[in-house]
């Protein structure tokens, strides 16, 4: 490639002493915490997020792997309980716990800040590797407090996520270091790291194929003769190998070993070439393309339904439908996840463009770009992957801004960094200010724990109630947490919620008492039968071959038969029913108000959950045009009028604990029923359906039907009732 003058572009080197460098690195990983420390602060002043005398994590993905750490640490787990003993996550929770002197909440919250900050240190170094120091410190500030890594990085979101993106960066640094040394000692660096990467987050496998595919590319484009790249290369295949970890570092070692002796005949470069192929080969042939393709295809054609079972042809609601991340969004979102604001972006990514003209080696970073860039299609998530490129793009601009305006102050005489060192500081500081702003100040505020001290207190009592082989059935967004407190095992979780398995929960809290009963027995003791039997076979079609029924519509009918014959009760089932399910419940609805041979959304019900009104007299005002009139039982909602059968006003007496009703019964047998929940200030509008749905009967009414349920744990914010099948 024909080489252009860069010198337009170019920034004026400054390689520290180690000691200042780390130095430097230290104040950018402490500023990074401190950021991070000022949600915990402001959530401990909160009672109702305190438990065991720790804030709570405000994720429920990390009440998984905290489960898992738990089990470790407890030397026990149940059989299929799912709690994931072996993530390394969860190991290195355990370890943590074992070696440090805090308790397991205070680990699990400060986690995430601790190992998510460390995203200065890769920055730091890419900067460094191109005797760069002043744009990776410029950059690493940024980078750490930029909008979506904060999200995913802040404390108590006690995920995967807190190194997701520093072993990535890590891996880059790694790959340009080799490329500007073309020592061999660091010919295993981003290799060592993929695999590591890998380890952490199986879903590594994209970026770490895409990282070695641009090595092959950028060695094809500029520097087709170097033999030195074809073994960077080739380590980097090795390490995506799908093998194992443990088998794809031995081979890492064994090929180092072979090349560096070359014990063969053949000249080591032919030796090299040999390898090549053989190991794509070997890459192919076991698959290494298959996730690629799979990851894909899975975001961008995404579907409304899935298909369940092949042989029924069964069509489920898919949970992506629900999923608000996985939506397409608008540029200034997304501009705002990486860099802040759209201005801001622009910069950092004409500041890439600059760097990488310069330095024809951070080309490498664009897998990383390109991932955060798929965000526009693909979903908020992966926004965060662009951020370290952006960054360092951002940073570069500031220090070639900031060393020409110098020079222009300073004239002629100008030769050093003190000017520029002033006028990026202050860049730095305009720059950071909508990052800071949007965390400290508005995230930190809506982004509480995922449950509350009242909830929290009620699963820790069911701990205490239910064997660690019950079944507690829920809706899946309260699995984790629930298995977490409870040390129970539940039926869908964050994990396991396809449309599929959500069906029996959503029908089972969607319909009558009866139903429900039926249906959860019988999905309990389906799911523990095909774990034990490692069968493949479907709900439906094993209870439909059970009740010798052919559709799934006759089977449904079935469950409506108070005297149904269930099979033998192996473990307990729990209901955990909380008032926050009460504004997801026509979501809930949604996965079993399907019609499964079509996948098309039948009727949906009347359910509205109103928060938003007046009590006045014989009324309630909703809006302008909408109210309900008490007296005469109308709803007048716009220009519709519609019949109430009755209204129900629920209430607790003095000592919180009691729940009483008055209802109000009109002579209108299909009308609707109204429930006003005083001490919620709620209004709910029902239909029939709605109204005898297990989660209104047990929850709202704690109209149980003694034969069925008992309650156990009765709390305005839950109730747990145990199934008496
Ligand atoms: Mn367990």
């Amino acid at each position: 490639m024909k080489k252009f003058d860069t010198e337009f572009f170019k920034v004026q080197e400054e390689s520290f002493t180690t000691k200042r460098f780390l130095l430097l690195m230290l104040i950018a990983y402490l500023f990074a915490l401190g950021v991070r420390y000022t949600w915990i602060h402001l959530m401990g002043g909160q009672a109702e997020f305190i438990w065991n005398n720790q804030v709570m994590i405000n994720t429920p993905d990390g009440y998984y792997w905290a489960e898992g750490a738990r089990d470790i640490l407890a030397g026990h787990h149940q059989a299929n309980d799912l709690s994931p003993v072996t993530a390394p996550i969860s190991i290195l929770t355990a370890w943590l716990v074992k070696m440090l002197p805090f308790s397991f909440e205070t680990v699990i919250l400060w986690m995430p800040a601790v190992f998510g900050s460390l995203l200065v240190v890769p920055v730091m170094l890419i900067g460094r590797a191109f005797k760069l120091d002043n744009v990776g410190f410029v950059s690493a500030m940024f980078a750490s407090v930029a909008w979506s890594y904060y999200h995913r990085t802040m404390a108590g979101y006690y995920d995967t996520d807190m190194l997701t993106i520093v072993l990535p960066t890590f891996v880059l640094y790694g790959i340009i270091k080799a490329l500007l040394t073309q020592e061999d000692r660091y010919l295993l660096l981003a290799p060592l790291f993929m695999v590591l990467y890998h380890w952490w987050y199986p879903e590594a496998t994209s970026l770490n194929s895409a990282f070695s595919a641009i090595v092959l590319l950028y060695t094809l484009i500029f520097d087709r003769k170097n033999i030195y790249l074809y073994k960077l290369f080739l380590f980097m295949l090795i390490s995506i190998l799908p093998l194992g970890d443990i088998v794809d570092i031995s081979l890492l070692i064994f090929v180092l070993l072979l090349l560096h002796f070359n014990p063969t005949k053949v000249k080591t470069s032919h030796l090299l070439v040999g390898l090549i192929i053989v190991v794509s080969i070997a890459y192919i042939a076991l698959g290494g393309l298959d996730p690629i393709w799979l990851q894909l295809k899975g975001y961008l054609f995404r579907d409304s339904t899935s298909g369940g079972d092949s042989k029924l042809q069964l069509h489920f609601f898919a949970v992506s439908k629900t999923v608000q991340e996985a939506g397409r969004i608008p540029f200034d979102v997304f501009a705002n996840r990486i860099s802040g604001d759209s201005i801001i972006f622009i910069l950092s990514l004409l500041g890439y463009i600059l760097f990488a003209l310069r330095y024809p080696s951070f080309w490498l970073a664009l897998p990383m770009l390109g991932l955060g860039f798929i965000a526009m299609k693909a979903g908020l998530r992966f926004t965060v992957y662009a951020i370290p490129p952006m960054a360092l793009g951002l940073g570069y601009l500031i220090f070639w801004f900031a060393q020409r305006l110098a020079g222009v102050l300073a004239g002629e005489r100008w030769k050093g960094q003190r000017a520029s060192w002033g006028i990026a500081l202050a860049l730095l500081s305009i720059v950071l200010y909508p990052n800071l702003h949007h965390d400290v100040f508005k995230y930190n505020r809506i982004f509480t724990p995922t449950f509350t001290k009242a909830e929290v207190e009620n699963l820790a009592k069911l701990k205490k109630i239910a064997k660690r082989n019950d079944y507690v059935l829920s809706w899946w967004d309260y699995g984790y947490p629930i298995r977490y407190y409870s040390d129970v095992k539940t039926f869908i979780d964050g994990g396991k919620h396809s449309g599929e398995v959500n069906f029996p929960v959503s029908f089972a809290l969607t319909h009558s008492q009866v139903e429900s009963a039926n249906m959860a027995r019988l999905d309990m003791e389906y799911i523990e039968k095909s774990f034990k039997k490692n069968s493949q076979k479907s709900f439906f079609e094993t209870e439909m071959r059970d009740y010798n029924v052919s559709t799934p519509e006759a089977f449904l009918e079935l469950l409506k038969n108070p005297n149904l014959k269930l099979p033998k009760k192996s473990q307990d089932i729990y209901y955990y029913l909380p008032f926050r399910m009460m504004r997801i419940y026509s979501t809930v609805e949604i996965f079993s108000d399907i019609d499964l041979k079509t996948g098309a959304l039948t009727h949906r019900s009347t359910f509205y959950a109103i928060r938003n009104f007046v009590r006045k007299n014989e009324m309630a005002v909703i809006g302008k045009n909408a109210y309900i009139d008490l007296k005469n039982g109308i709803a007048h909602l716009g220009n519709t009028q519609l019949k109430l059968k009755r209204f129900i006003i629920s209430y607790y007496d003095k000592s919180g604990k009691k729940l009483n009703k008055k209802v109000r019964n009109y002579d209108n047998e299909n009308g609707l029923t109204v429930i006003d929940m005083f001490d919620y200030h709620r209004l709910l509008i029902l239909d029939k359906k709605s109204y005898n749905s297990t989660y209104i009967q047990l929850f709202v009414l704690q109209n149980y039907n003694p034969k069925l349920f008992e309650p156990v744990i009765m709390t305005p914010m839950a109730k747990i009732y145990r199934l008496k099948r």
